[in-house]
């Protein structure tokens, strides 16, 4: 069995069950092997009543003491019932199981897992897992997988599925030569796989983890010293002289550039105009006013007779820079010939476009990954802007010298990442950094609260929208049912909710992943518009998005999300002149969570917050909690696995000492390894 072996030929997967995996991305056994627990589940021995912490999950071994309550709210039967121990007093709640009521016995004993909640003054369990003695000893003191799912899909499903693959995948012959493998203390490719899905103790864990992580970092590292290579000292094809248009563009816009801005702006210039291409990377955080920079360069080279393109990561945000051109095309008379250029467009509209872009009668191109389609041939593209995309792989790049000479190259990223971090990241371009916020905006007032403070953080939004401001409310889930999420709000149904919870003038739109490009492009220009009061929205939101008019950003499952992407969500506040205010609810309560939250209410600061998380969650954090997609590794997280990211880029760094052209003997299985279309999984040519 290999890496691309439909999941079908597993044993006990049936047409049914492939489909639900295929919904979940998970089409051949290497997808379903690369698909790690999110998490991992502890059976620890039972607690008494007293014992249970609110907010933990544990078992507990209770008496039923009565039937609480049996109701019927539209579809949902809820059966709560009264248990006990020596020690006190807990309540159940079973949704959707009215027969549980028959099951408990009232007298007798019951072993039961969940997690405490408080109800009052009281505790409280809800939907609880009855089991059996024998059945819970023989889970207790192992690391059982939690995965990621899909409606329909069970946990238990895909852990027999794993189990089924691991043991008939055939796995590639050890490709790291033995130097390396004793110098990063790494286990073996099969080991660290099966250990990742079931590690027989933390120690296991933690080193296959370390494993995967390093591969991933290491082929993505020896990528971009491929990058570099291809790109060191390619001679300017298209030099640039400054004129009068971006002084007289300058002179119009209603503020000046602050000294960091000012400091970019020049480093792009003599880039522009210097003896080499440009690959350029512009770091600052959000708000920093990175677009006004990108917009100077494509200005520059519009007026020199050139064509730009500016390349967003969404059709939203690239329509959003669009209407921006537009803007300054009539307020401010730049002289832009704009085109747009997205995958939603009419094959009519497309076609259009492509012509424009043909005969030069465009002069600036603006669109998503469309913009660099086989279709699109341009009269004279010079420069390239990725707006938040850290990356632009080799395959894009070779994509584009098809179309014509080697451009420069301007990537915009409002990751936060430590200087250190950066040279390694980003180790095949020149970094910029604008480490400066314009001067006028209020610091946005923050608060870190549990669910309780629902109803009043629904009537403050109800207050800013009768002023005439707009609020943004995420859920980490688009929908409900949708992985093993109990605790996790959904946008669908926190929607519905929230209709039913403001007045009915406020307008409430949902916003998520899962929507055609169309439709959300059409959401998000209606909330522009302010027809819509209040987005409900998953992270989709989260890139670059520029409403000035709203000034609510309310976050609920704080406790999901990285600091670093909480920060981004709370950039796309604060950036008119009004006082803008975010709202972090966290549905959990413990020390750690609330301490790690707390850092976003004391700083602004994407630096400071994301050098805070990786202090507090310590290196080799073991469930990484996601952070921004810009850095998008499946097992390795850049901030807690920096030590990892650092270890991979020195082993990069002495293979090429050694032997550059991976001749040598002890090196042939890396380099075919390495020559191969994706690395475990992973396409980093094309990220
Ligand atoms: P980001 O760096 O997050 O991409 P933007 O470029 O979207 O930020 O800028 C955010 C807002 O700040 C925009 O409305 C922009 O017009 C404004 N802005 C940019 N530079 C300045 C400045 N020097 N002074 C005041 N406002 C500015
Ligand atoms: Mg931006």
């Amino acid at each position: 069995m290999k890496e691309d072996t439909p999941i079908i030929e597993l044993k006990g997967v049936g047409e049914k069950t492939r489909q639900l995996f295929e919904k979940a991305g998970i089409k051949t056994v290497g997808d379903l092997l690369a698909h790690f627990p999110r998490d991992y589940e502890i059976y620890q021995e039972p607690v008494s009543v007293a014992e249970a912490c609110p907010g933990q999950v544990c078992a507990i071994r209770v008496f039923i003491t009565g039937i609480l309550s049996q109701k019927k709210i539209r579809n949902l039967s809820i059966l709560t019932v009264s248990a006990a121990d020596q020690t006190g007093a807990i309540q159940l709640t079973f949704f959707n199981m009215p027969f549980m009521k028959k099951v408990l016995k009232p007298g007798s004993p019951y072993l039961l897992r969940g997690t405490v909640q408080t109800r009052g003054a009281a505790k409280a369990m809800e939907q609880p897992r009855l089991f059996s003695e024998e059945e819970y000893a023989k889970r207790s003191d192992k690391l059982l997988p939690v995965y990621s799912l899909t409606k329909g899909l069970t946990n238990q499903a895909v852990q027999k599925a794993v189990s089924k693959a691991l043991s008939l995948y055939e796995f590639d012959e050890e490709y790291y030569p033995d130097y390396m493998l004793n110098a990063y203390e790494l286990i073996s490719r099969r080991e660290a796989v099966s250990g990742i899905h079931f590690p027989v103790n933390w120690d296991m864990l933690r080193s296959a983890r370390k494993r995967l992580v390093f591969d991933e970092f290491f082929a993505f590292l020896f990528f971009l010293r491929k990058n570099k290579e291809f790109l060191k000292e390619l001679p300017n094809r298209h030099v640039m002289f400054e004129t009068a248009d971006t002084v007289r563009f300058l002179e119009r816009v209603p503020f000046e550039l602050t000294k960091a801005q000012k400091k970019v702006w020049r480093e792009i210039r003599e880039d522009l105009s210097g003896p080499f291409c440009m690959n350029r990377l512009i770091q600052g955080d959000v708000g920093s006013g990175k677009t006004i920079l990108a917009v100077l360069a494509l200005l520059m080279c519009a007026a020199n007779g050139y064509q730009g393109a500016l390349m967003a990561p969404t059709e939203v945000l690239a329509m959003q820079h669009y209407e921006t051109i537009q803007e300054y095309i009539q307020r401010y008379e730049a002289a832009f010939r704009p085109v747009l250029l997205v995958g939603s467009m009419t094959v009519r509209e497309k076609k259009a476009a492509y012509e424009k872009i043909a005969s030069g009668e465009a002069n600036l191109i603006i669109g998503t990954h469309a913009l660099i389609q086989e279709k699109v041939i341009y009269s004279s593209l010079a420069l390239v802007v990725t707006d938040e995309q850290h990356r632009f792989g080799v395959r894009h790049r070779e994509r584009l010298a098809e179309k014509g000479k080697e451009p420069h190259i301007l990537v915009m990223s409002a990751t936060p990442i430590p200087r250190t971090l950066a040279i390694i990241l980003y180790g095949d371009l020149n970094i910029s950094v604008v480490d400066e916020l314009p001067a006028n905006r209020l610091p946005i007032k923050s608060c870190v609260v549990n669910t309780s403070y629902r109803p009043r953080a629904y009537a403050f939004i109800a207050k800013e929208v009768e002023r005439g401001k707009q609020a943004y409310v995420i859920c980490p889930m688009v929908e409900e049912g949708e992985g093993d999420s109990g605790d996790m709000e959904n946008v669908v149904s926190y929607a519905e909710k929230l209709k039913a919870a403001l007045p009915n003038s406020v307008q409430v739109a949902c916003l998520h992943g899962k929507m055609r490009p169309s439709e959300k492009n059409r959401i998000m220009e209606e909330f522009a518009a302010r027809n819509i009061d209040v987005l409900v929205s998953t992270t989709v939101i989260e890139v670059g998005i520029n409403v000035p008019n709203a000034t609510v950003m309310m976050v609920e499952n704080s406790e999901r999300f990285g600091l670093a992407q909480l920060h981004q969500l709370r950039g796309r506040v604060g950036r008119g002149d009004s006082q803008s205010y975010c709202i972090f609810i966290s549905a959990k309560e413990n020390k750690e969570t609330m301490e790690r939250l707390e850092i976003l209410n004391k700083s602004n600061d994407g630096f400071f917050i994301a050098s805070q998380d990786l202090k507090i969650r310590g290196p080799g954090d073991l469930f990484g909690i996601r952070q921004s997609g810009e850095f998008a590794f499946r097992a390795g997280d850049i901030y807690a696995d920096a030590s990892v990211l650092k270890q991979a880029s020195e082993a990069v760094d002495e293979l090429m000492n050694r032997d550059p052209s991976l001749s040598h003997a002890e090196h042939r299985a890396l380099r075919e390894q390495m020559s191969k279309d994706s690395v475990n999984g992973v396409d980093f040519r094309s990220i």
